[in-house]
């Protein structure tokens, strides 16, 4: 039986930075090898430093390697020129940071819409999607609400549902829960596991979170610009 192609492909992933003239780049990636299926769901951890948002910007697009290959669904991103990058990351890739990025002049409704204006029709009735998954995250009431208007919790969940609202088959997740309260934390938490599950989408989170990383299929470890996976039980 032949098996799924991976949705998101990376191998031999070398990233650096140059840090100043006369110096050497910094190397973050050093030969990265992750393959994720379609609606699989991964977490990385790793102490502060070790790479891991590096690590999602370039599963992303929005780093270039200085070596080795980003694939999603196959297609190798350095061939791409900027508009067709731009138009996959737009329409396969959703991001969720740890802080929400929202629009602050923006209303929750209109923020959830951002990404299906940004140059790609996107499918069907944008903003019918956008209420309904408004709803679905407990954020009927707060439609017209902006960002200053919101808690933190609930600003974490319109930033994940200006993720989803393209019908991305990647979502990448940098500390989502990092910046809430233990109980918000946790209501955030069930909303991500059940992500796969409700839209059929692939999670790769950053997370010092133990009780997401548990939640995920996959734990893996970023050190020395590595994966590797992570010993299970040592996220308790
Ligand atoms: P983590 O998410 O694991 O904390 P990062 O990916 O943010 O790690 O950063 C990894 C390393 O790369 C850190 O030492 C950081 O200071 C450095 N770094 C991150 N972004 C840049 C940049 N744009 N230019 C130079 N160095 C950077």
């Amino acid at each position: 039986m032949s098996e799924a192609p991976p949705l998101l492909e990376l191998a031999r992933l070398v990233v650096r930075y140059e840090v100043g003239p006369g110096l050497a780049p910094l190397t973050v990636l050093d030969g990265v090898d992750l393959a994720v299926a379609p609606g699989e769901t991964v977490a990385v951890v790793g102490p502060s430093g070790a790479g891991k948002s590096t690590l999602l910007y370039a599963a992303g697009g929005l780093v270039s390697p200085a070596a080795g290959t980003v694939r999603i669904g196959g297609c190798d991103l350095a061939t791409l020129g900027e508009n067709e990058l731009a138009r996959l990351r737009n329409r396969e890739i959703g991001f969720v940071f740890q802080d929400h990025y929202l629009l602050p002049q923006c209303t929750v409704l209109e923020n959830a819409l951002v990404p299906a204006l940004a140059g790609w029709p996107g499918p069907g009735d944008a903003e019918a999607r956008a209420r309904e998954l408004c709803a679905r995250v407990g954020l009927a009431e707060r439609l017209g609400h902006r960002p200053a208007m919101l808690s933190g919790g609930e600003r974490q969940r319109a930033a994940v549902v200006r993720a989803l609202i393209n019908q991305p088959r990647l979502l990448l997740a940098d500390e989502p829960t990092g910046s809430l309260d233990a109980r918000t934390a946790a209501e955030l938490i069930e909303l991500i596991a059940a992500l796969p599950a409700a839209h059929g989408v692939a999670l790769l989170v950053v997370t010092h979170a133990p009780g997401l990383a548990r939640r995920l299929g996959r734990v893996l470890e970023l050190a020395a610009g590595r994966l590797s996976p992570f010993a299970a039980g040592s996220t308790r």
